[in-house]
């Protein structure tokens, strides 16, 4: 996949995607599947805001039976079995856990119920997903052995625990990249660091959008049929850039954010404990009276979350929102209380990560109240407006279905013939996977000795079949075959592939996105700077260039998050 950004000014697409999150890419692939010709552009890096920054659950349903939601179980269901079959290297099943507690809704009897629901929905699960994706049924067991799977969680009125399956994507950077290379290999022209300055508006309507390179500052139109509004948080702001007068808000927003802890807590799964905060949800039908936190195993860490407070609008910033130390002690003492024998310490933190969600604050609680469901506004209806579409998700795990939908809306408006949705069953770029543990056992008899049994792991977990044309840059040059620097699980291969296949064109793209690198935190400063040698030498940078790419990394973990967690200086 090239960067080439001229190519979005050639010609006029059927489909302009502005925003190339979970949301954006599975349109721009949906759209591109069908025929449709595309063009998808990102002001910062593909899934590098919201999509990136998320607890990596894909949601089965059970959460819903709190709100008596069975059409979202049912989704929730249908997309995680329909992202385990297209990219079975990223999306697995993980086992979860809760303890009930007493004989109220917490009873081992509430959620008996809670999992038959579960279980009866979702019957059909795993049959189609192939090995090593089924789901198990759900289970209801003893205290003793809930104690066994989650040692020290609190003990008072304890009367078990419910266990049933999610599923966990990896990586969700690297899913939004596989579902962009697989719209690229059909021809969409695919860019990133693009930003839509405004929508460009002909005779009332909307008829694609002026956009500037933010590598190189130029500025140029990307003409197309139809528009897809699908920035994320942003969604308001390109609106009221592009109809300056008609400004209001469409999606008010919310904060939510996850830590991520150095160790494991428990080792196998995910467990969901009661926060002692008070929490009012007035949406939900039967409340637990308070919020699960969950601990969710993650590599070789654990993530906690989430928190959720009111957003404060004058922090928005160009990145996001940068999250500031009161936040990240926050969610600390509420892991915490929830789970006191774990004894979780700031020196146990390694990083944060949050993000921006649709939602309101309620004023009876002062709680945040999120947005349940996705909207979808076609603005010739809405507004008067047409060409533009504007689409906002609530969940990462529904983002293919709500593309689907705006896509078949999309093609209704093209006088054109188009096929079908096609994404639920047609799997990804290097995912056409059929067995996932055969081929992973076959990729591990076949792993030469020269790469530790980790490299290896996280190579053909992040590219599935495409992890050999990583290794193949190994071949041609053998000293890609070494670390980026010493005791790094990454090899110098992955970086040059970043840049040659993958589009990193930013130090930052390599380190937060495209590898390990900086997932779990400001990587160490001479990793960082090694890693802007190789690819300067790849990209033409200049010891200048090098330097600011290296600063814009320290800058983007923030003073907090970044160095001031490395430093450990707090109990
Ligand atoms: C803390 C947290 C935890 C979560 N946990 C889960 C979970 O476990 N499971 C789950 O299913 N969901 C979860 N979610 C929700 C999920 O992450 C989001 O619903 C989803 O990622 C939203 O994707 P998006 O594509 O709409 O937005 P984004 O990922 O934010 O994408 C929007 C993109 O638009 C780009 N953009 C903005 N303005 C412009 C412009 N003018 N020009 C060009 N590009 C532009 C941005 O750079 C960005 O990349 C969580 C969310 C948060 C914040």
């Amino acid at each position: 996949m090239k960067r080439e950004p001229s190519r979005l000014a050639e010609r006029t697409f059927d489909l302009l995607v502005i925003g190339a999150g979970v949301y954006g890419a599975w349109a721009a692939w949906d759209a591109a599947l069908r025929g449709l010709s595309v063009g998808v552009i990102d002001r910062g890096d593909f899934g590098g805001a919201t999509s990136a920054n998320n607890l990596r659950v894909i949601h089965g349903g059970l959460r819903y039976v709190q709100h008596l939601d069975f059409h979202r179980m049912r989704e929730s269901i249908r997309e995680q079995r329909a992202l385990m079959h297209v990219a079975p290297h990223l999306v697995h099943p993980m086992m979860c856990a809760v303890p009930t507690y007493g004989r109220g809704r917490r009873s081992r009897l509430a959620f008996r119920v809670a999992l038959a629901i579960n279980d009866l929905m979702g019957r059909n699960r795993g049959r189609e997903t192939g090995p090593g994706k089924a789901i198990p049924k759900s289970k209801i067991v003893k205290a003793d052995r809930m104690l066994e799977l989650a040692p020290g969680i609190p003990e008072h009125r304890l009367t078990g625990g419910a266990i049933w399956h999610d599923a966990q994507v990896l990586d969700p950077e690297r899913l939004v990249l596989a579902i962009l290379r697989s719209a690229d290999d059909l021809g969409a022209a695919v860019a990133n660091h693009v930003e839509a300055d405004s929508l460009l508006v002909k005779k009332g309507g909307v008829v694609g959008a002026r956009v500037t390179d933010r590598l190189t500052g130029e500025s140029f139109f990307v003409r197309a049929r139809v528009t897809l509004n699908l920035s994320g948080p942003w969604v308001d702001r390109l609106l009221a850039a592009s109809f300056p007068g008609k400004r209001r808000t469409l999606f008010p927003l919310t904060q939510a954010w996850n830590l991520v802890l150095r160790r494991r807590l428990p080792p196998q799964l995910a467990l969901g404990l009661y926060s002692r905060r008070p929490f009012k949800d007035r949406d939900r039908r039967f409340s637990l009276g308070t919020r699960l936190l969950f601990f969710t195993p993650w590599r070789d860490v654990t993530l906690v979350g989430t928190s959720h407070r009111p957003f404060d609008a004058g922090r928005f910033g160009r990145g996001g929102v940068p999250l500031d130390e009161d936040e990240v002690l926050h969610l600390l003492e509420e892991a915490s209380e929830a789970y006191p024998e774990a004894e979780i310490r700031f020196k146990d933190v390694a990083f944060a990560f949050g993000g921006l969600l649709p939602g309101t604050v309620d004023p009876g609680t002062g709680h945040v109240r999120l947005m349940k469901h996705p909207v979808i506004r076609d603005h010739a209806r809405a507004d008067g407006i047409p060409g533009l579409l504007t689409g906002v998700g609530v969940k990462f795990t529904t983002a293919r279905l709500v593309a689907e939908k705006l896509v078949d809306l999309v093609a209704s408006r093209i006088t054109k013939e188009t096929e079908p949705c096609r994404t639920g069953t047609t799997r990804l770029k290097g995912a056409e996977i059929d067995d996932w543990p055969a081929f992973f056992e076959e990729t591990e008899e076949r792993r030469s000795l020269s790469l530790a049994p980790l490299t290896h792991t996280r190579l053909v977990e992040n590219h599935g079949l495409d992890y050999e044309a990583v290794l193949q840059h190994a071949h041609e040059e053998e000293h890609l075959l070494d670390p980026v620097a010493d005791g790094s699980p990454v090899l110098k291969a992955e970086v040059i592939h970043a840049v040659r296949e993958e589009m990193a064109v930013k130090l930052l793209d390599v380190i937060r996105r495209r590898t390990h690198i900086g997932k779990c935190g400001l990587p160490n400063e001479h990793v960082a700077r090694s890693v802007a040698a190789l690819m300067g030498e790849e990209l033409g940078w200049d010891p200048a260039r090098r330097e600011a790419e290296v600063a814009e990394v320290l800058e983007a973990y923030g003073p907090f998050l970044g160095k001031g967690l490395q430093r450990d200086t707090r109990q």
